[in-house]
This record gives C-alpha cells, structure tokens and sequence, in this order.
C-alpha cells in the first residue's frame, strides 16, 4: 500500500485537539462525574490525546461496534460487538468517536447510553463528512469537516492498516 497523501497534518490535529480539551473542560467543570465513552477501535488515538489534555476529573470506558465489516461502504445496520464495563447510570456521558459519516453508528450509541441512563449524552468526533449525513445527530465538539474520501491514521485505518499514522491521510482506489 502507498504512504497515503496528508490531509490533516499532526500539527492541526494536535492543535484542535488541545483546543476540544480546552472547551470540554470548560464546559463540564469540575464535579460533572464524567464518563468518556471511546468507541473502539478508531477513537483510540483521539480518546488519549483529548482525555491526557482535559483538566478536570473524568473516567475511561470503551464500547465497540462494527458496522463495514472490513469494507468502505456503510451497511446502515449497527452491531454491538462489545458494551460499556462499567456503570454509567447517573453519569455524564460523552461519547468519542473518531469518524461520523452517514451517522448511523453515532445515532445508534446516543441510544445505548441513554438505554444505560445516562444523566446527559453528549458526542465529540474527530472528523465529520458532511456531505454523507442520513441521519441527523448532532456532534458536540467536532474536529474538522472532510469530503466524501477514505481517511486513514491517527486510529482511522483501512482493512486494519495505517491507525499509527500521526495524520490524517487520503486512500485512493489506485493505492490498495
Ligand atoms: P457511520 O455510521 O457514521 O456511517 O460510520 C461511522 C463509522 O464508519 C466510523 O466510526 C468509522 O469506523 C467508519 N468510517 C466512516 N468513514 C471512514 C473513513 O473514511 N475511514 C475510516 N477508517 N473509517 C471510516
């Protein structure tokens, strides 16, 4: 597979990152009993990059959910592969997801959580592609606004490939 093109270098990332750190702790503050839900396995970068940056007490829980089964073509059905351990009942919950594309998957997690009662449901996402919404779901604290392209790194991958890559990268069809 070719290195892929940079879209989003480390730099931004790292600096909107800091910047969703800033504005999340601001808003909570600090006795909100918050739970940072990352949803596996893409969100695991942005997860401890956002997390080791907010200033005020939070908790870590991951959920999984597969919905390409190894593909780049939404099916629009979401499974759940693996739940929350702890409990999140009475907590603030914000869900942390690294890609929202038709936001099916984001939707689908907004209710788990409000089925595990949560006291407030809340979503961060790293990237958004505008253009391929078919839901409406609203993201809280967004990173950046892509096209329709396949992305990779910074725990984005293709067919579990380049999640370690620092930025944001483009895949072509001509580069797999
Ligand atoms: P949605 O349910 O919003 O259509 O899809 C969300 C999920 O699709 C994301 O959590 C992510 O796993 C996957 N996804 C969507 N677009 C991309 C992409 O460009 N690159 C990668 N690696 N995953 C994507």
């Amino acid at each position: 597979m070719k290195t892929p093109e940079v879209l989003i270098s480390e730099e931004e990332i790292q600096t909107r990152v800091g910047e969703l750190a800033r504005q999340i702790s601001a808003d909570y503050g600090d006795d909100s009993d918050l739970v940072m839900v990352g949803v596996l396995k893409g969100s695991f970068i942005f997860l401890a990059d956002l997390s080791r940056r907010m200033e005020i007490p939070r908790t870590i829980e991951f959920i999984a959910v597969s919905s390409y089964e190894n593909g780049s073509v939404s099916s629009g059905a979401v499974r759940l592969v693996m739940d929350v351990r702890g409990n999140i009942e009475g907590k603030h919950v914000l869900i942390v997801e690294d890609i929202v594309d038709t936001g099916h998957t984001l939707k689908y997690l907004i209710g788990m959580m409000k089925t595990h009662r949560a006291k407030s449901v809340k979503t961060a996402a790293l990237i958004r592609k505008a253009e391929a919404a078919e839901v409406e779901v609203t993201i809280d604290y967004l990173g950046f606004d892509i096209g329709n392209e396949w992305v990779v790194g910074y725990g984005l991958d293709y067919a579990e490939q380049n999640r370690t890559l620092p930025y944001i990268g483009v895949i072509k069809p001509t580069d797999v």
